[in-house]
């Protein structure tokens, strides 16, 4: 099988590679293209039957559409969000859209918490002063997070790991999610109402998937409703955030600390070295000069064990739609 990838790095070469070697029977012909997935680029993949995407792809109508005219069956999306594919537009187009669900959310939970403690304990700027011989201490106060109330928005794979990963620092753990995970519970986490986790979290973490009811979640008036002081995190996707609300919060106090690994406009940004450029993008400026802000490219994913098992779905998914005609790791329309 033919396979076009887009927004290719180093890594996935390797990874993608690698994992294609370890298969006994593999027909994979694998193409990387380092290009975005755009209408424009989208011809690339001509005579493919399958293209492999990223995060910041847009899989929109449009882009669907010329990969349909090229030839192209398969959609495999090498990642767990699938927000940039217009699912209705691939399903009416005859194309079937698989992702990996779950390829380490370790990886995603454990970068969750080098945010947090790096940017609690001021780790980036204590570096730097060391390497300079500056042995002050000034400016690097932080907070015991042992006994706080920390925040968990989505106990799915990832926040089911965070949420864990509190209680054995001797944190109170409250949730919110739809389906209420019961071995959680039995652990002692409680489940509590959106108004509840903001107005009594000192930490609140995001890992809910983003779509319609979850875009800008996050807002002035969620803002408001949170203990002055908190900490933000963001490792799962930039728009649950309004990010102009976040910076009003951050220069009045009302949020005290804030790490992302995501932004809303980060598909203008991430992943390409840009250290050259002039930044274009006020928001993202503005964010950049707080001192109590941590911001990571979106590389919660990135490690070795993510990386291989990415690599290994996928191509599993591919098989899987090719050989049986049905993967369980299937995007399927809602409603
Ligand atoms: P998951 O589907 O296992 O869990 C998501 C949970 O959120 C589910 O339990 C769902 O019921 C819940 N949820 C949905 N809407 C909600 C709402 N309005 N309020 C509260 N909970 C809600 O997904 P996951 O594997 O845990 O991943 C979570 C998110 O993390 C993904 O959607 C993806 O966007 C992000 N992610 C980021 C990275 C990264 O590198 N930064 C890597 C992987 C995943």
């Amino acid at each position: 099988m033919k396979v076009t990838f887009y927004s290719t790095k180093s890594y996935d070469t390797r990874y993608f590679k690698r994992s294609a070697a370890l298969l006994a029977d593999s027909s994979f012909d694998l193409l990387f293209q380092e290009a975005k997935l755009t209408a424009q680029t989208a011809t690339l993949a001509s005579g493919s039957e399958a293209v492999c995407a990223f995060v910041n792809d847009h899989l929109d109508r449009a882009v669907l559409e010329e990969l349909q005219r090229g030839g192209i069956r398969y959609i495999a999306m090498r990642c767990a969000g699938f927000n940039n594919v217009d699912v209705r537009a691939a399903a009416e187009l005859g194309l079937r859209v698989v992702r990996v669900p779950a390829y380490s959310p370790h990886a995603v939970a454990e970068h969750t918490l080098a945010l947090l403690l790096t940017l609690n304990r001021r780790i980036h700027r204590a570096y730097n002063r060391v390497r300079e011989q500056n042995f002050a201490l000034d400016g690097l106060v932080g907070f015991d997070i042992h006994g706080m109330t920390v925040g968990i928005i989505g106990t799915g794979q990832i926040g089911s790991v965070v949420a864990r990963i509190f209680l054995g620092m001797g944190c109170k753990v409250l949730c919110v999610d739809q389906r209420e995970d019961e071995a959680l519970q039995a652990a002692g986490c409680e489940y509590v109402s959106l108004d509840t986790l903001l107005s009594q979290s000192g930490i609140i973490t995001l890992h809910c998937p983003l779509n319609e009811s979850t875009h800008h979640m996050i807002d002035r008036d969620a803002i408001g409703k949170m203990q002055k002081g908190v900490t933000l995190l963001n490792t799962s996707r930039g728009a649950l955030v309004e990010t102009k609300a976040v910076i009003e919060g951050l220069k009045i106090g009302q949020i005290g600390n804030l790490a992302i690994d995501v932004y809303e406009e980060e598909d203008n940004l991430f992943f390409e070295d840009k250290s050259a450029d002039i930044m274009q993008d006020d928001v993202f400026a503005r964010l950049l000069t707080f001192p109590n802000v941590l911001i990571t490219g979106h590389q919660a994913f990135l490690t070795h064990t993510a990386l291989s098992e990415i690599a290994r779905v996928t191509l599993d998914n591919l098989l899987q739609l090719e050989q049986q005609g049905e993967c369980a790791n299937e995007v399927r329309v809602e409603g």
